[in-house]
């Protein structure tokens, strides 16, 4: 009677302690399954790349001498729901025992606890063994405080696992953050490093998800489809990161341009999150190209602290505030998402590349999605849960636990405070300044009421007006209140018809 043991679609990591050894008595269960497609509703190269992954991994176990139990997405007795192909599967090889990998997502975890409650063989969940932190270590670090600084805990990863450190308590450099040498806009040198990935074919893949009924949105061609198989490619798109794009991640990291969507960004985070890469060996690459002088401080700094910050803080939220993060909305704004978030139609050219790139390539970086896409959502009141959902389908890398926080939290403000200091919003000033989307814009950055005037000034300005008794008392925005008290009567009234104005118009922006 052999140990059935389940992989999941984001957990493609094959030096899992799991792997170490060939047991026979070991069965390894994947399976494509429309519980995990419809969730919400995905871009298409999200479902293709996890799906291929997925079969790329299987194909792997098999070659290293594992048992694999895998069902295609059109497999007949395929079955909508994960814990009902399990019950198939177990019955089936008459387990006598079942192991599944810590999920991610709070959803997954509660169903597969509440499952294995009612089995009637030995079972359990182990570590993924993917993350420096554990579920509740954020939690314990910041027990208590209304305010969760990432620059607190970061400083704390740092120390402990003793990234750039020149000694106990004592930063490389004498400063634990850069980020004030990192705000560079973008006007074509350094060149941007050339896309190397590897392109793939899935049109038969596409083919069979599509048959088995599958909705899905964003550019359908499956032909040409970059994002990476398994771990081997992934390294290779590390090393290239690591020699092209790092030395100048720092300077440009907040910087946008039209014609180079993806700067110096790593695009790594779909590697990350489906487990082909550890954390710690592309922190660890990073660092090294710092000691050996290939990359300067800040730029390496700047990158680690996405990994060993960011990324590990956010799920320390996800994991603090779940069930119930999900359901909050501080401002309570209700409108839905304009049509143009499915079809990157709209004058706005900002939006119209940051969506559009979204509904292309399944990717944005960093400050397309927080000062284009989510600034305006919440400038203009969307429903966050709807912006939500939009984020966890279009990006390719949106899994709950990273996804949720990053939007909700950083992006829509809506746990007031309690992940960023201030609301991530900007008038037109902003974006004309770290990009060249305001060139050529059927809308003018310098205007505020008119006809033609930039959507985000008017937006902005009712925002801060709109939220005075939430946000006023913030010491962040002091100098925001400062400037709408000099305001006359007349001027804000002028700004609040506009923004109304515009408000009830989102759809033909
Ligand atoms: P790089 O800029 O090269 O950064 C390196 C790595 O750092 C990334 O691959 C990622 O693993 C990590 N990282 C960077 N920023 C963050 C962050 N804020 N939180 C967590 N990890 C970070 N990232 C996701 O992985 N999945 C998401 O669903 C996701 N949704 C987001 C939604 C919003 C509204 C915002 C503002 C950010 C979101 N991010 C998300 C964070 C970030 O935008 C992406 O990780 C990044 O753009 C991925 O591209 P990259 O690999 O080129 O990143
Ligand atoms: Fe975006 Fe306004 Fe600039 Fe147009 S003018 S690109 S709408 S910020």
């Amino acid at each position: 009677q052999p140990l059935c043991r389940l992989i999941l679609g984001d957990q493609l990591n094959p030096n899992h302690s799991w792997f170490g050894e060939k047991r026979r008595d070991v069965i390894y269960l994947m399976m494509e399954v429309r519980q995990e497609t419809d969730y919400v509703l995905h871009h298409a190269q999200k479902i293709i790349a996890i799906f291929a992954g997925m079969r790329d991994f299987a194909r792997h176990l098999r070659e290293q001498g594992h048992r694999v139990h895998y069902l295609h997405i059109d497999d007949a007795g395929n079955l909508p729901s994960l814990t009902k192909n399990l019950d198939r599967l177990l019955q089936e090889h008459d387990a006598s025992g079942f192991e599944y990998q810590a999920p991610d997502e709070w959803r997954l975890d509660e169903q597969l606890a509440q499952y294995i409650g009612t089995l009637g063989i030995p079972a359990r969940m182990v570590d993924s063994e993917h993350f420096y932190t554990t579920r509740d270590e954020a939690f314990h670090l910041f027990e208590g405080r209304q305010h969760w600084l990432m620059e607190h805990f970061y400083r704390q990863m740092r120390i402990k696992h003793n990234v750039l450190m020149s000694g106990p308590r004592k930063p490389v450099g004498a400063k634990w953050n850069f980020d004030h040498d990192n705000r560079k806009s973008w006007s074509g040198t350094p060149r941007e490093p050339e896309d190397v990935r590897t392109l793939h074919d899935h049109s038969v893949l596409w083919e069979s998800i599509r048959d088995a009924g599958v909705n899905s949105f964003g550019r359908p061609s499956a032909a040409a489809i970059p994002w990476p198989l398994n771990r081997e490619q992934a390294l290779q798109q590390l090393d290239h990161f690591i020699d092209e794009a790092l030395p100048h991640f720092g300077d440009f990291q907040d910087a946008m341009h039209t014609k180079a969507p993806r700067l110096f960004h790593s695009l790594l985070s779909f590697a990350l999150n489906t487990k082909m890469l550890d954390p710690r060996e592309v922190v660890e690459a990073a660092e090294q190209a710092y000691r050996r002088g290939h990359a300067p401080l800040p730029a390496v700094e700047g990158f680690i602290r996405q990994i060993l910050g960011w990324r590990e803080y956010v799920r320390g939220v996800y994991w603090a505030h779940m069930p119930g993060y999900d359901k909050l909305n501080v401002f309570k704004h209700e409108t839905p998402l304009p049509h143009w978030f499915w079809d990157g139609k709209t004058r706005m050219r900002c939006l119209s590349h940051a969506i559009g790139q979204s509904l292309d390539d399944a990717h944005a970086h960093h400050i397309q999605r927080l000062m284009v896409i989510g600034n305006f959502a919440l400038l203009a009141g969307l429903a966050p849960q709807e912006v939500h959902e939009w984020y966890l389908g279009v990006y390719v890398d949106a899994f709950e636990w990273v996804e949720l926080p990053n939007t909700l939290g950083m992006s829509q403000f809506v746990d007031h405070g309690m992940l960023a200091t201030k609301p991530y919003v900007s008038s037109a000033a902003y974006i004309h300044r770290m990009s060249d989307y305001c060139k050529g814009c059927h809308y003018d950055r310098r205007k505020r009421e008119e006809d033609d005037a930039c959507p985000f000034n008017a937006l902005y300005w009712d925002f801060f007006d709109r939220h005075a008794d939430l946000l006023s008392s913030n010491p962040r925005l002091g100098m925001v209140y400062v400037q709408l008290a000099k305001m006359s009567d007349e001027s804000k009234d002028a700004l609040r018809s506009k923004a109304h104005q515009l408000r009830r118009q989102l759809e033909d922006l």
